[in-house]
């Protein structure tokens, strides 16, 4: 017998006002949907079930049409600093990574956005599988759900976009999840706490720009010069670094907003003071702030750290030639938490 039932669609797909349109197609009164909202949202209900004061028809109903999880946990790692991993499986069979960071003030949540990744830059474990799908709404905001229930103690403060995956690749899902991130009703964690990171893809950031939103964008720069970062990112072929930081220089003019240039620092490729005076003259006079990461191995691809002095001459060089610079803690590295890599792992 083949099933011909539609196929349900996760709680967190849709907005109030789409969980009213149903209501409404439905002839059940509209407050409700402030209801179903509130139980999702802010009451840590984990099915239909507990959703004790509506009406038992309509407890079935919703049943009938929605999932509330899309995703399940395959397996938690917590390394010793309190940095939790999760691998979440989708009933397909594609899996993905979470990952919950917490300092002393706050913790972030980081979520992936696609299943695998098309761009393949060559220091990430990402696209070394190649891509599989974009991830819809519903299980970018389950990755939410998942880092909140299994970090015990923790309030999820900020969330990054820095997971597996291009968000901008996968625009119209993303900004929908982060709309009901930022959302009063929904998780309520503030614009400015969101960060989107991509790889430049231009169009995305010129969209973003016009938003009105306050999230924060990094760009993954990695380089300051086009052979180089080619070399190292295909994407750039594609995008080029001088119309890159063209489009971010817009967009640090239209939105007032700082732009966040992540730079990993590879031994031998661009971690040398020659690519920090390089890097100092392309940055020059934008509302920008580089945050030097160094570089974690990923066993395939062959890059490394630079020895902790050339980090810091790097660093310095920057910062005393007037650029905003912060140096990423390295965290969880017991854990495997350099991008893809728990992933990869678990599919090979
Ligand atoms: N596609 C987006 C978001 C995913 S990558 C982007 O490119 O920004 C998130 C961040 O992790 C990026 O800055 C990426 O360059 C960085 N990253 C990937 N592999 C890494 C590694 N091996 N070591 C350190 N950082 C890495």
């Amino acid at each position: 017998m083949t099933d011909n039932s539609p196929r349900k669609i996760n709680i967190k797909e849709y907005s109030l006002e789409e969980v009213k349109q149903v209501l409404q197609k439905w002839q059940e009164p509209l407050y409700h949907a402030r209801q179903i909202f509130s139980w999702v949202y802010k009451k840590g209900a984990r099915d239909f079930a507990a959703l004790s004061d509506l009406p038992q028809p309509l407890r079935d109903k919703l049943e009938g049409h929605f999932t509330f999880f899309d995703l399940r946990v395959a397996e938690r790692l917590e390394s010793k600093d309190g940095t939790v991993k999760l691998l979440l499986a989708a009933a397909d069979g594609n899996s993905m990574e979470a990952v919950s960071i917490p300092t002393a003030k706050r913790t972030a949540g980081c979520v992936s956005t696609q299943a695998g990744c098309k761009f393949a830059c060559g220091f990430c474990a990402s696209g070394l599988r190649g891509f599989k799908r974009d991830l819809t709404t519903g299980e970018i905001l389950d990755q939410v759900f998942l880092l909140k229930d299994n970090s015990p103690g923790r309030v999820l403060t900020h969330l990054v976009f820095m997971g597996t995956g291009e968000p901008f690749d996968n625009y119209d899902n993303v900004m929908k999840a982060i709309r009901m991130i930022n959302a009063p009703e929904g998780i309520n964690i503030g614009a400015r706490r969101i960060t989107i990171s991509t790889c430049g893809i231009i169009p995305g950031i010129q969209r973003l720009a016009g938003e009105g939103l306050q999230i924060e964008l990094s760009v993954s720069l990695h380089a300051a010069d086009d052979q180089v970062r080619s070399r190292i990112m295909p994407v750039n072929r594609k995008y080029p670094l001088p119309a890159l930081l063209e489009a971010c220089r817009a967009y640090a003019k239209n939105t007032g907003r700082q732009v966040t240039f992540e730079y990993i620092l590879i031994r031998g490729l661009n971690s040398d003071l020659r690519c920090a005076r390089k890097l100092c003259t392309i940055v020059k006079g934008m509302n920008a702030k580089i945050n030097l990461i160094p570089a974690n191995a990923v066993g395939e691809c062959g890059f490394e750290a630079p020895s902790r002095e050339e980090i810091w001459s790097f660093r310095d060089f920057l910062a005393q030639h007037g650029v905003h610079v912060t140096l990423r803690r390295e965290r969880g590295t017991d854990i495997q938490a350099a991008c893809g890599q728990l992933r990869i792992k678990y599919e090979r």
